[in-house]
């Protein structure tokens, strides 16, 4: 097992949200990180936050939903740091709201390629490394609550973080001993562009019931996704593999 502060963390979707915020807790950690996202702009502002508080860190231009543009990253990532020992899947997208039967089928589509799909192609490119290292590595999928249960209108968001379960768990299995330990986070609602975006945060009436829905009753923070996610790729998570833990505060236990 690698530490933080010799390792390299690969960090999908690290411009944005809950994606930057974790880019920059494996900085802080020590880690050098590499920042993949199809927004040029905030990721390369995101490296520039790292080196200015005396991190490492690039950034890749990536769509995950192409899988040469997946294993690209990857080899940018051990071409510049040498190794490939973190990998935070967590580029993703809301998608557009409907029930099944008024869905565009395109626009299901679309959310299936970027959130199950684009997953599928960065563990492909992630594994094949990690497992050809002595020590191995950690790769965390960002799931959701809606990854255990569904959501009316979101179904292709919801499908697609049930996909993101199922491909963390097969994987778990095949490389029980590989050294590649696999796991997923389920967040709650957590404040970030992508609550904005989907109506969710500019709307007070909705915002008080989406709050409401977690025991808690208020919304997460990026801080503490970014917590859980980078507890995964410790040591002191050297026996977890295949699980799917929960940052939700308590959405899930009525
Ligand atoms: P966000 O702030 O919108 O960040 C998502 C980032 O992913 C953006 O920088 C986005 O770039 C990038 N991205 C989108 N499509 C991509 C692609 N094809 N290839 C590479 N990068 C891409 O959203 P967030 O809330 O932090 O969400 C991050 C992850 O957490 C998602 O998987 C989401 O489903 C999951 N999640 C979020 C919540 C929540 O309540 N916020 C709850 C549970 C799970 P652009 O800005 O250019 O699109």
């Amino acid at each position: 097992m690698v530490s933080f502060t010799t390792g390299t963390a690969v960090v999908t979707g690290g411009g944005s949200g809950i994606g930057r915020t974790t880019a920059q807790t494996f900085a802080d950690r020590g880690a050098n990180v590499v920042i993949a996202d199809l927004d040029a702009e905030d990721g390369e502002e995101v490296v520039a936050e790292i080196i200015d508080a005396g991190g490492d860190a690039m950034f890749v231009e990536t769509d995950v939903t192409d899988p040469d543009a997946a294993a690209a990253m990857v080899d940018t990532a051990v071409d510049e740091y040498g190794s490939l020992d973190f990998a935070f899947n967590n580029a993703g997208i809301g998608g557009a709201q409907a029930p099944v039967s008024e869905y565009d089928p395109e626009d299901w589509r679309a959310v299936i390629d970027v959130n199950l799909v684009g997953v599928f192609n960065c563990m492909h490119a992630e594994l094949e490394q990690m497992q050809s290292q002595d020590d191995g590595g950690v790769i965390v999928n960002n799931s959701s609550v809606l990854g255990k249960v569904g959501f009316a209108t979101s179904s292709g968001y919801s499908a697609a973080k049930h996909g993101v379960l199922g491909l963390t768990k097969s994987a778990a299995l095949e490389n029980g001993e590989t050294g590649v330990r696999i796991n997923a986070v389920c967040p709650g609602f957590i404040e970030t562009p992508l609550l904005e975006e989907g109506g969710i945060t500019s709307d007070p009436e909705m915002r008080e019931l989406i709050e409401s829905r977690h025991a808690m009753n208020r919304l997460g923070t990026t801080d503490e996704v970014a917590a859980a996610v980078v507890w995964l790729c410790n040591d002191e998570a050297s026996f977890v593999t295949g699980e799917a833990l929960g940052v939700e505060g308590g959405y899930l236990s009525q």
